[in-house]
């Protein structure tokens, strides 16, 4: 006899709304809740894969400790008997900072998560802690800190009024727009494309994101910053920014860009010089206009580069 649970997804901060089926006591099948508003019915492979990660005969059911060489099957309390054993050697011989914290996405699903790693932390006194977050989006964070004051002001796009949207390295068809979570990130995009705008993705990898975008640009792997900054000094060289009064340091970095120009950049990122001007041109943010529910209909910038058109 199965059963359906609606239940939220913990694994990232997408929270994707999970339609679980369960029978007896074990998830056998996960789907997205297409009646979540936060998600409406996206789930990537992670959340997919609920039924076979609950019944994943390798998966860990009790701690494991090694001993003599191997690792074997332990109670709580000989595994945080092996911890402090372990762990207070470590930091009296090399100091706390020796001993690293990796804390995952789901510490913050849950109650406990939340609360003791704090704890925890303190106790150790290590400042080597680590997350998802140090992983795949602290430049965001020192950004936002920079240019907002707060590492977690993060600013979205309106993707149901955007006319012209240039992805940087994000997949959002397998995230669901990590850290720009929107419900049903991929119907937006569709969406997007649907009203006549335009969808760019700077990635090395042909994305199924970059499949779908009007144009995929496969930059080399390690030089996003410098075609970023041929962009930007496309940007101020063509007297394409205007800065308001609030921006500081604005001639010094118009200074450090000068040498940075898509002809010098080109051979390292291999993208076109001309290419990145056309990016660069494209980026700048359209003058206001007054939203109308027909100008949300029509794009003001037209599409310049065929559909399904890739430089990969
Ligand atoms: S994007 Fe994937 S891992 Fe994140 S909440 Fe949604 S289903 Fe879960």
């Amino acid at each position: 006899m199965s059963r359906t649970a609606l239940r939220i997804c913990p694994l990232c901060e997408a929270t994707c709304g999970l339609t679980l089926t369960i029978e007896g006591t074990r998830v056998t099948h996960a789907r997205g809740d297409r009646d979540d508003v936060f998600s409406e019915g996206f789930i990537c492979p992670k959340g997919a894969s609920f039924g076979a990660v609950d019944s994943d005969p390798d998966r860990l059911r009790t701690p494991l400790v090694r001993k003599d060489g191997e690792l074997r099957e332990a109670t709580w309390e000989e595994a945080f008997d092996a911890v402090a054993a372990g762990i207070r050697p470590v930091v009296e011989r090399y100091g706390p900072n020796s001993v690293g914290v990796v804390l995952g996405n789901p510490n913050v699903h849950t109650m406990a998560g939340a609360l003791y790693p704090a704890v925890l932390l303190a106790g150790l006194g290590t400042r080597s802690v680590f997350t998802a977050s140090t992983v795949d989006q602290m430049p965001k964070h020192v950004s936002s800190g920079l240019l907002y004051g707060d590492a977690n002001a993060i600013p979205v796009p309106d993707l149901d009024h955007t006319d012209h949207l240039l992805l940087i390295g994000a997949n959002p068809l397998e995230s669901n727009g990590s850290l720009c979570t929107a419900p049903d990130f991929p119907g937006k995009l569709k969406a997007l494309k649907a009203r006549g705008g335009t969808l760019v993705v700077i990635d090395p990898r042909r994305t199924r994101t970059a499949r779908l975008a009007d144009r995929h640009i496969a930059v080399r792997p390690g030089t996003d910053a410098l075609l970023l900054a041929a962009m930007a000094q496309v940007l101020y060289s063509e007297g394409l920014v205007e800065p308001t009064p609030h921006v500081q340091g604005v001639e010094e970095l118009a200074d450090a860009l000068r040498e940075f120009t898509p002809e010098a950049v080109a051979p390292a990122c291999d993208v076109d010089a001309g290419l990145i001007r056309t990016l660069a041109r494209d980026s700048p943010p359209p003058p206001p206009r007054p939203y109308t529910a027909a100008s949300a209909a029509a794009p003001s910038r037209t599409a310049p580069w065929p559909a399904g058109s890739s430089t990969s």
